[in-house]
């Protein structure tokens, strides 16, 4: 009996199997994962994970209990090697095969590494899974030197994890700012104080070069010539979308699986969804990103289960994004660089938001920092006008007393 079946258990593959059962689907659903664990959150890895006391176990994304209540088979520990199209079904790397008659793709990302010389040095590591985790906090010690490769999320709360077990933090960023990537400037600047304030060493616009072993462990060289000796070095430049699967089957990959708006790869019965896709947003015109953020893979779990059952509706999503460090939450929604200028509104405590606007006066994306919970209301609110396509006035969104 061929029914629904999952390749990858993780957010999206995880939220698109209950889904399934959410809409009504009683047949088959099968979600297949290459871990050892069920289903579990990643976001907690780079912060609670590595500080909290209390020794951690995997953030699970639904209570165990509901496997066997909603008949959702996880087969863990299993990989799938490869996908028959004209057969319909997926083979495993224990040489089993299990029928389909709807796929989802939802193999996620795998950290990248750096094409340098050493780059394979034992004391280089990444960070995308719960072990990678216990051995990060395992080595985030007090004296601990911890040189953090990238300047980007992941490399950012790595330091603010690592700078409050008291190590001695250095970040290390080729490009001329933190963040570069979807952030303006502005909040990366905010971003820089916090950690400056903290105690950590920034280098920004230096590459690397190599990573050499200075006996105890590894040295960061850098273009300039400098050198880092630490006791451990993360690399957080950024993930590469898992494709192979899909391509060794002939699917369409472009910066990721290909899909269109309804979720679907370049054939119909199979769907891809979360860090392993790239898809068309309607409110920029059709614009194909990529986006590796954890309400996106959780939307489109939802929405492929939805696509696979016939509905033809389309993903049509603002982009959401958050980061903490330290008591600072950032957080970011629809893409900046679709913004031609920006309007920035103070709020308490330091916080401020930044409304970003196109040629034409409509609010495509706003980002904020603040501690705590200070912007998350606003953000939410500009969430909602940026998928209304609207164009407040610029002089009401600077002023804090003026109600979004
Ligand atoms: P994943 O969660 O990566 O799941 C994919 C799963 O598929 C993996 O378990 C993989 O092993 C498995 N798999 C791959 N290929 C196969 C195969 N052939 N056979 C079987 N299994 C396979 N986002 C935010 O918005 N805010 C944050 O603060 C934030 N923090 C993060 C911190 C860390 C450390 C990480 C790693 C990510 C963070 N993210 C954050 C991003 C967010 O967690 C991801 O976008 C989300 O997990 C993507 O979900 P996914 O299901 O697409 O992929």
């Amino acid at each position: 009996h061929p029914g629904m079946v999952i390749v990858g258990a993780g957010e999206a593959g995880a939220r698109a199997a209950f889904a399934l059962r959410e809409q009504g689907w009683t047949g088959l659903v099968t979600l297949i994962g290459e871990e050892i664990h069920a289903p579990y959150e990643r976001p907690p890895l780079s912060k609670a994970a590595l500080v909290d006391e209390a020794h951690p176990t995997p953030r699970y994304i639904v209570g165990q209990e509901r496997f066997a209540a909603e008949g959702v088979t996880h087969i863990a520990d299993r990989a799938v090697t490869t996908i028959d199209r004209q057969m319909r079904h997926v083979g495993l790397n224990d040489g089993s095969t299990i029928a389909y008659d709807r796929l989802l793709l939802a193999t996620g990302a795998t950290p990248r590494r750096l094409p340098i010389p050493g780059a394979d040095h034992a004391g280089c590591v990444t960070l995308r899974r719960f072990e990678d985790a216990l051995h990060l906090r395992e080595r985030f010690r007090p004296g601990a030197r911890i040189a953090i490769i990238g300047g980007g999320f992941i490399g950012l709360e790595l330091a603010a994890s690592a700078c409050q077990k008291g190590a001695e933090v250095t970040i290390i960023e080729a490009l001329p700012r933190l963040l570069s990537r979807g952030v303006p400037a502005e909040i990366a600047g905010a971003v820089q104080e916090r950690h400056r304030a903290a105690g950590v060493t920034i280098l920004c616009g230096d590459g690397i070069a190599a990573i050499e072993d200075h006996g105890a462990g590894p040295a960061v060289r850098l273009a300039s010539g400098k050198r880092i000796e630490a006791d451990l070095a993360v690399l957080g430049v950024g993930a590469v979308p898992n494709t192979s699967l899909a391509q060794s089957a002939g699917l369409a990959v472009d910066n990721g699986i290909a899909v269109d708006d309804r979720l679907r790869t370049s054939d119909e019965t199979i769907h891809a969804a979360g860090d392993c896709c790239s898809f068309p947003l309607p409110i920029y015109g059709g614009r194909r990103v990529r986006l590796e953020s954890w309400r996106n893979a959780q939307e489109q779990g939802t929405h492929a289960a939805k696509a696979m059952l016939g509905s033809s509706e389309a993903f049509d999503a603002v982009p959401w994004f958050w980061s903490d460090q330290y008591d600072l939450s950032l957080q970011v929604a629809g893409l900046v660089d679709e913004g031609r200028q920006s309007v920035r509104r103070d709020g308490a405590d330091g916080s401020f938001i930044l409304f970003h606007l196109d040629d034409d006066a409509r609010l495509v994306a706003a980002s904020g920092i603040g501690p705590g919970n200070a912007i998350a209301r606003d953000i939410r609110l500009a969430e909602m006008l940026i998928a209304r396509r609207a164009r407040p006035d610029a002089a009401a969104l600077s002023d804090p007393q003026t109600r979004l």
